[in-house]
């Protein structure tokens, strides 16, 4: 049995050998231990369960959340001859019975569910009446309330699951795991560290850029008129962005698409169709899109907004490139984004603590666009993906080689007027206080007698505040609470303020190699 998977490789599936991680994934379900697999998006999760489902007796239950990623999961099985169906919400009442009974005679390899599945009764029998060779959850990141997409009912399948004593291996995949969810993940599913199979997060071909222009639509304009032949996603933060930007594509004459949540399930499921099978270059989207979703050639992702977070970011932007091909991931910043994701926040039902923590990781998120360090090495780093940190020499900080320049001085005016502010202000006050701001607020808390009032006067306020948020995202200083964040000094900024540590920056923000003609305009 466990010398077949490389035959089962082959002759199946039609590949010559194991990817990074899978043999060992495979290893270990064939023992009947509950496993994890950490494996970048495009690293061929899949076929880690698959394998050992075919070799296994009785049936493997995968659960999927993703409705629209099942039919198509199953429809490539089937036409590898494997025998394998799914049962969502998608089904008609009597086709779901119907899925019941069959799935009843054990004759299926793979069963692909939703998790609300475990909440049916009938279909809780049905499974205690057949072998199960082992319980696989996808997207297993969905399961943590640590995780970026978590979905309570997927929670709540474990302890049900831990009822059924005939279920004895769980197998939990995922490509997005900061460690409180792999600790948490591990925990629920009774995970052994040693059947933790983690490759890293490491994706050699893709290309990460951040871009602060001006006028977004014209970088998208310059940088498709070069891409006309390729392959790409933009991703944009509200549905009513990705209306604007699909008319105006369109208007130009891409071929374009676009998915959002406010569109019938028809719509999604024909644009969906006709970008994986390459009828339209380009897909226009909100974040609802591609999960799951095996295009391998997406050439790039292009974010027109900042997401809410790193782990979000680095899933979507990893769409690009699952071929292995050069890919890039780029990222356009404006200020107002970060001004929308507070809103989010603010507007959603989260209580105040799970609050508390998006703002730490919209400050993370925030960090990345203003750091002038390897944008790879900062992902992988907040993965504490330790052994990776090598500059990636690919992204656009480690390609635009510009000297630095040494700004201690500055660093240090900006540090001691926050400490003059009492540390109790945020970026945009304390910018305003350096400039010299004649602002009434400035005025009536005293400021204009401040030693550092109007000490950097010669800056415009935005070259304040890029370089205090430089400052935050190099670690050099802290921005510290939810909505309103204040500026705090850390051990680093007292090390600058004594004058033990120097800070450089380029001395001009950041262009990209795409953007640089146009970047300052
Ligand atoms: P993931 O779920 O990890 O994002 P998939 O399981 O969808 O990735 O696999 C991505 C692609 O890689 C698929 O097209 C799959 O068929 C292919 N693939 C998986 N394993 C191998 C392998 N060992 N050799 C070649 N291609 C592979």
């Amino acid at each position: 049995m466990f010398n077949q998977p490389e035959k089962i490789l082959q002759s199946y599936f039609g590949y010559a050998s194991f990817r990074p991680g899978q043999k060992k994934v495979i290893d270990h379900i064939l023992h009947k231990r509950h496993t994890l697999a950490i494996m970048p998006t495009g690293g061929g999760k899949s076929l880690c369960y698959q394998i050992p489902g075919l070799i296994m007796d009785g049936t493997a239950i995968i659960i999927s959340p993703l409705i629209s990623l099942m039919k198509d999961q199953v429809d490539a099985l089937l036409s590898l001859g494997i025998s394998a169906t799914f049962i969502n919400s998608s089904l008609s009442n009597s086709e779901q019975q119907k899925r019941l009974k069959e799935i009843k005679t054990g004759r299926y390899q793979f069963v692909y569910v939703a998790p609300e599945r475990f909440e049916s009764g009938l279909f809780l029998h049905t499974i205690q009446s057949i072998p199960i060779s082992f319980v696989a959850f996808d997207e297993a990141h969905c399961i943590s309330q640590w995780g970026h997409d978590f979905r309570p009912s997927y929670r709540l399948i474990v302890p049900i699951l831990k009822q059924l004593h005939h279920i004895d291996t769980y197998v939990a995949l995922t490509a997005t795991a900061t460690e409180a969810v792999i600790s948490d993940i591990q925990e629920l599913l009774d995970i052994h560290p040693e059947h933790i199979v983690n490759t890293g997060f490491k994706r050699e071909n893709l290309s990460f850029h951040v871009v602060k222009g001006k006028d977004k639509r014209n970088y998208l304009r310059h940088f498709l008129e070069k891409r006309t032949e390729e392959s790409g996603i933009i991703y944009a933060a509200t549905r009513k962005q990705v209306d604007g930007i699909y008319e105006w594509l369109r208007r130009e004459g891409y071929s374009v698409g676009k998915y959002h949540a406010g569109l019938s399930e028809n719509e999604r499921q024909r644009a969906q169709t006709q970008f994986v099978h390459d009828e339209t270059n380009l897909m226009i989207a909100t974040n609802a899109f591609g999960m799951g979703i095996d295009k391998s050639n997406v050439r790039f992702v292009i974010h027109y907004a900042m997401p809410m977070n790193i782990e979000s970011y680095y899933q979507e932007a990893g769409r690009a490139g699952r071929d292995g091909e050069p890919s890039d991931c780029i990222l356009l910043y404006s200020p107002q984004d970060v001004q929308l994701q507070k809103f989010l926040i603010e507007q959603s039902m989260m209580d105040d603590v799970t609050k508390e923590r998006e703002y730490e990781h919209l400050q993370a998120m925030i960090n990345y666009c203003h750091t002038h360090s390897c944008l790879a090495s900062y992902i992988l780093q907040y993965f504490n993906d330790l052994e990776a940190i090598e500059a990636c020499e690919t992204c656009s900080n480690c390609t635009y080689r510009k000297e630095k320049i040494d700004i201690t001085e500055e660093a240090q005016m900006i540090l001691s007027c926050v400490k003059r502010m009492d540390e109790r202000y945020g970026i945009s006050l304390t910018a305003k206080v350096l400039r010299g701001s004649k602002d009434k607020k400035v005025r009536e808390l005293g400021f204009t007698k401040l030693s550092t009032y109007g000490l950097l006067s010669h800056y415009t306020e935005r070259d304040i505040t890029e370089r205090i948020q430089f400052l935050i995202a190099e670690g050099l200083l802290q921005s510290v609470g939810g909505r309103y964040p204040t500026l705090k000094l850390n051990a680093k900024s007292v090390e600058v303020l004594k004058g033990k540590r120097h800070v450089t920056m380029y001395a001009a923000p950041i262009p990209t190699v795409e953007t640089a003609d146009y970047y300052y305009d």
